[in-house]
């Protein structure tokens, strides 16, 4: 398969790797929005979230947390955005699992969230059931 991410996991191409173990890589992001901006892959080749068995998802939590820790102290940040783009439209770009840990600092600028809409409270109640219905299958 032409995966960029299982190249970079295979060591065809290289990459600034920060940490490793049995099923995830971590490296840092090529065109970081800040310094220390990390991506976590599964090893294993999973297209993203959508498609990630069970195991991996539950495992990746507390690395998460402990990767976030680690980049927040190691950059200086003030805060971390933790993202994970999932099919195109939500901007996914590589597909490869992948979440981006990225250091942020109270000047930096960045903005995210450019648009926002104002559902009514109809419509907010019917899409909280929907989701409440699926969760129940
Ligand atoms: P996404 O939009 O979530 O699919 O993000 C893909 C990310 O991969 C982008 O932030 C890119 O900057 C990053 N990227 C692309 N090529 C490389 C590479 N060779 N090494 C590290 N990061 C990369
Ligand atoms: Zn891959």
């Amino acid at each position: 398969m032409d995966c960029l991410f299982c190249k970079i996991i295979t060591g065809e191409i290289p990459a600034h790797k920060v940490y490793e173990d049995e099923n995830f890589l971590a490296f840092l992001d090529i065109n970081p929005v800040n310094l220390g901006h990390t991506l976590v892959v599964s090893k294993i080749h999973h297209r993203n979230l959508l498609d990630l068995p069970e195991n991996l998802a539950s495992e990746l939590g507390p690395l998460l947390k402990r990767l976030a820790q680690t980049a927040k102290t190691a950059t200086g940040a003030d805060g971390l955005n933790i993202i994970w783009n999932n099919e195109p439209a939500a901007g996914q770009l590589i597909y490869h699992s992948h979440v981006h840990l990225i250091p942020r600092f109270a000047d930096d600028g960045f903005e995210h969230w450019h648009g926002k809409i104002k559902p009514s409270t109809e419509e907010l109640t019917e899409i909280a059931e929907k989701i409440q219905k699926s969760l129940q299958n």
